[in-house]
């Protein structure tokens, strides 16, 4: 089984880009994002860890992560190979990611540090279904969402203050991890500051 790590900083687009790529991959998304929301929400032990992390736009230690991933992985639909988003963020989650199953490619998903605010602030994504909108580069189309169902949700940390600490926490402790994949020949990086449709064809074609 291999797999496919979409990397790089908060509101680079890598949700957006798994859930129009997993279609073509049957891969399923896994973002410890996602999961770690869910825990907070239904205050399971790992949700009353992670809050005050998330809060701060901090990370969340990593081995309340690893044992998140390696009991996800176990799950029948990740028998033969996942796309990440959003993890692994931090060189030892790489480690132990490696002795767990193997990475194929790792796309790194590049946009300046200006334009993240401006995405994160104006995020939002429909409740029922997890789709993932902009208020203006990505509005939700005339007649609603897909699922037919369409409730805005916006998150707690996108607002401005805590996008500028998970930019310094993605700054000082995720980004060298793109030295780690560099080293083992299977790093991508693609420019994320253009039209989603474009970025998603890139990332197709290196995964073909
Ligand atoms: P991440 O998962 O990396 O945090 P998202 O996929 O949630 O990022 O995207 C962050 C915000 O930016 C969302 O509101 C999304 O609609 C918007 N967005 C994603 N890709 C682009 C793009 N290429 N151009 C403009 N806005 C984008
Ligand atoms: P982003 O839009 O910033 O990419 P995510 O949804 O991936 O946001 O993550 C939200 C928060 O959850 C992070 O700020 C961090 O506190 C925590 N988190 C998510 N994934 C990880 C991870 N792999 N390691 C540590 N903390 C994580």
């Amino acid at each position: 089984m291999s797999s496919i790590v979409l990397f790089g900083p908060p509101g680079a687009g890598k949700g957006t880009q798994a859930q129009r790529i997993t279609g073509h991959t049957g891969y399923p998304q896994i973002s410890t994002g996602d999961m770690l929301r869910a825990a907070v929400t239904a205050a399971t032990p790992v949700g009353l860890e992670a809050k005050s992390f998330m809060e701060q736009g901090l990370l969340v230690p990593d081995q309340v992560i690893i044992d998140l991933i390696a009991d996800r992985l176990k799950h029948d639909d990740a028998k033969s190979g996942v796309m990440f988003d959003g993890f692994p963020r931090t060189v030892p989650q790489a480690q132990a990611l490696s002795s767990i199953i193997q990475i194929s490619h790792v796309i790194a998903i590049d946009v300046p540090d200006d334009a993240i605010v401006e995405r994160i602030c104006g995020r939002i994504t429909c409740g029922t279904c997890g789709t993932v909108y902009h208020e203006r580069f990505q509005p939700v189309p005339k007649d609603g969402c897909s699922c037919g169902n369409y409730v805005e949700s916006r998150r707690s940390d996108d607002n401005e203050e805590v996008v500028r600490s998970r930019l310094e926490t993605y700054h000082s402790q995720t980004s060298p991890l793109a030295d780690y994949y560099i080293n083992k020949g299977i790093f991508h990086k693609i420019d994320g500051h253009r039209n989603i449709d474009e970025i998603t064809s890139e990332i197709l074609s290196i995964l073909s």
